[in-house]
């Protein structure tokens, strides 16, 4: 692959800095834009909030233990998303490979556009430097030959800041941080790689290829490229699949909630087992039923963080039962999972909801027990250790 520019921008602390900007009076003070119901979550703290320690994600209880005099607002997502569209229109007049990761982050690929916005530090700064005019938001920039790197870079120097990686110094760039910014890296995986002596990226690097895979399989070749700098993953301008979905003819009719949702078990796992293979989430779920007449039902709904796994589709599904007729014959039911956004990256927390995050953890690392031992084994004892096992156990009698 020949040397890419690619650049990550990503605005700094984006729903308080809309906030500060239009609201002069939280300026310079711990702004907290979030959820402010029982089970609310911090969605962005002003840089002065998280110097107490609070952040993205965080229950907002515990950051009103946290900063107790926080101002607690909740987000008004019209003006982040005016503020959003001017941003996106900055990006797009700089070049139109632009693959936008949510309202405020985006990967740009500026292979080639040397002569029109010179080097990539320039780049940087003419896209920021018009994002500044335009919104008065600051922004921050990382510039690489790659996705993986570029994302790490631009959250280095933040806020306002530029970090440039030239290509061939990827490794001695990733080499200090920790094994949890490595893209895929959970709190499960981070541990089992703890427990083999791996505390940074640096720690993989020192290690052979055939040693990482013998203990964690593709997930140890997945690392070790990562920890290299290595990603050929290429900036998708548009999302390349509308949805992804699954479906059974039954051999039987049934009827009743009990019998659909037992059907709907394996199709929520195979569906979110689709997307997590590529990197996919959803924020549409879809239920399909078709009767015995051959007429056919859908339900639609949207989850307020997008899901890749099945313990949240089981949710979503338990949802959207409640909308359907269900007590006449059925023939056909099936799933869909459309609105699907690129998971290169950790994604802003729902502002409403406590994230699903470690569910998903757990069944990535399901995936890759079923990549190493065959769909169908539960594997006690490996190095995902026993609550993997046992979380499996409760959702589905099917695998
Ligand atoms: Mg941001």
């Amino acid at each position: 692959l020949a040397d890419r520019t690619i650049l990550h921008v990503d605005m700094d602390a984006f729903f308080a800095a809309v906030e500060q900007r239009d609201n002069p009076e939280y300026r310079g003070k711990p702004l907290i834009v979030g959820g402010t119901g029982r089970r609310g979550v911090v969605s962005t703290a002003s840089y002065e909030a998280r110097k107490f320690g609070v952040g993205s994600a965080m229950p907002t209880f515990k950051a009103k233990k946290a900063c107790p005099h926080g101002i607690f607002i909740a987000p008004r997502m019209s003006a982040y998303v005016e503020a959003s569209r001017q941003i996106m229109e900055v990006f797009s007049e700089h070049t139109p490979a632009v693959e936008p990761l949510s309202l405020d982050e985006a990967f740009l690929d500026m292979t080639g556009c040397e002569r029109l916005f010179g080097t990539p530090p320039e780049m940087a700064e003419s896209i920021r430097a018009l994002i500044f005019e335009r919104t008065a938001l600051t922004a921050s920039v990382g510039c690489a030959a790659n996705k993986f790197v570029a994302k790490v870079a631009s959250d280095m120097n933040k806020p306002d800041g530029v970090t440039v990686c030239t290509p061939g110094s990827e490794r001695a760039f990733l080499a200090p941080l920790a094994i949890r910014r490595l893209w895929g890296v959970g709190p499960r995986a981070a541990a089992a790689l703890q427990d083999f002596g791996v505390q940074t990226v640096g720690d993989i690097t020192a290690l052979s290829l055939p040693t990482l895979e013998r203990r964690f399989g593709n997930f140890g070749r997945h690392v070790w490229e990562l920890a290299h700098g290595r990603d050929d993953r290429s900036v998708q301008t548009e999302r390349r699949r509308v949805s992804m979905g699954a479906e059974r003819t039954l051999s039987n009719n049934i009827t009743g909630v009990d019998a659909v949702r037992h059907r709907l078990l394996p199709l929520a796992d195979e569906v979110t087992t689709g997307l997590r293979a590529k990197n996919l989430r959803a924020w549409g779920i879809r239920l399909k039923v078709k009767y015995a007449d051959f007429t056919l039902t859908t339900r639609d709904m949207r989850v307020s963080s997008p899901i890749c796994d099945a313990g949240s589709m089981l949710e979503a599904i338990d949802e959207l039962l409640q909308r359907i007729e269900l007590n006449v014959p059925i023939r056909l039911v099936g799933l869909a999972a459309f609105e699907l956004s690129d998971d290169s990256q950790p994604q802003q927390a729902s502002l409403f909801e406590a994230p699903s995050a470690k569910r998903e953890g757990l069944e990535s690392a399901l995936d890759s027990l079923r990549s190493k031992f065959g769909s169908g084994t539960v594997v006690r004892g490996s190095w995902l250790g026993d609550e993997a096992a046992e979380k499996k156990h409760d959702w589905g009698p099917d695998d």
